[in-house]
């Protein structure tokens, strides 16, 4: 493999992993179909790039962030790529992150297996029963394995962070206290009040948000430190105590 269908690169973000600067790669590419992607304009197409431009874009982040996250798109869909520059930035003694839909388990498992993923962002779209109702995901059976893996991997310490992040809209806002039910209290979570259009009619209103994250967080049932995004704002909530900025 000597190209990956590419997407855009950002040299520097301190956002995509707690507490780590990081570059962030853009994989073209994703067949998951959600309704609301941010990321439209790179689902398609062709831009192929040659391995060793990316190497080169990722050796001159070296001395400005701690990190390199994989983002998309989804980059497990380019295995082969995802591979080679994951072990190429370890190589150079950065630290990797990936964010995926969980849709290829068979490639997270090799990945976490030779030690070259240090951050996953799993996304949980929905309960598992909904998630037709926002992606053209049919079967979930494979998102449902990735969980379990990145879970493990985190209990196991190959994996130094974990989240789980779930974007909200109108059809999921309330599945938030279904997905509750698939997570243990020891990994963390990430909700995300979600943008669109407002002729979707999808969109929840600041309100609406912040009751339901209410409930979602009453300090005397939560089991995990979960942050919660809305617009420019970030809170974080922890089980027995109240919330805190
Ligand atoms: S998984 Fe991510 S990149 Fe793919 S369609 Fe959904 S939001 Fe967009």
């Amino acid at each position: 493999m000597t190209e990956m269908n590419y997407a855009g690169y950002i040299d520097f973000s301190s956002i995509e992993w707690p507490d780590h600067t990081s570059s962030v790669l853009f994989f073209r590419g994703c067949k998951a179909g959600c309704f609301y992607c941010y990321n439209k304009h790179i689902l398609a197409g062709d831009n192929y790039v040659s391995l060793d431009v990316i190497k080169d874009k990722i050796n001159g982040s070296k001395p400005f962030v701690e990190a390199i996250v994989m983002s998309g798109g989804e980059c497990t869909e380019q295995p082969d790529a995802l591979y080679e520059l994951l072990k190429y930035t370890k190589s150079i003694g950065l630290k990797t992150g990936l964010y995926t839909n969980g849709c290829n388990p068979d490639i997270i498992f090799v990945l976490l297996k030779e030690n070259l993923i240090d951050m996953i962002s799993l996304d949980i779209k929905a309960t598992w029963e909904n998630y037709p109702s926002l992606t053209a995901i049919k079967d979930t059976s494979s998102i449902k394995k990735s969980l379990s893996l990145c879970i493990m991997a985190s209990r196991t310490n190959k994996l130094e962070y974990f989240n789980v992040n779930t974007t909200v809209f109108k059809s999921n806002l309330s599945d938030i206290f279904g997905i509750d039910l698939y997570l243990p209290s020891d990994i963390n979570q990430t909700i995300t009040k979600g943008i669109i259009k407002p002729e979707s009619g999808e969109c929840v209103s600041d309100e609406e948000f912040m009751y339901a994250i209410k409930e979602y967080t009453d300090p005397y049932i939560l089991t995990r430190p979960v942050t919660v995004k809305m617009a420019n704002q970030i809170h974080k909530y922890f089980p027995c105590s109240d919330a805190a900025m």
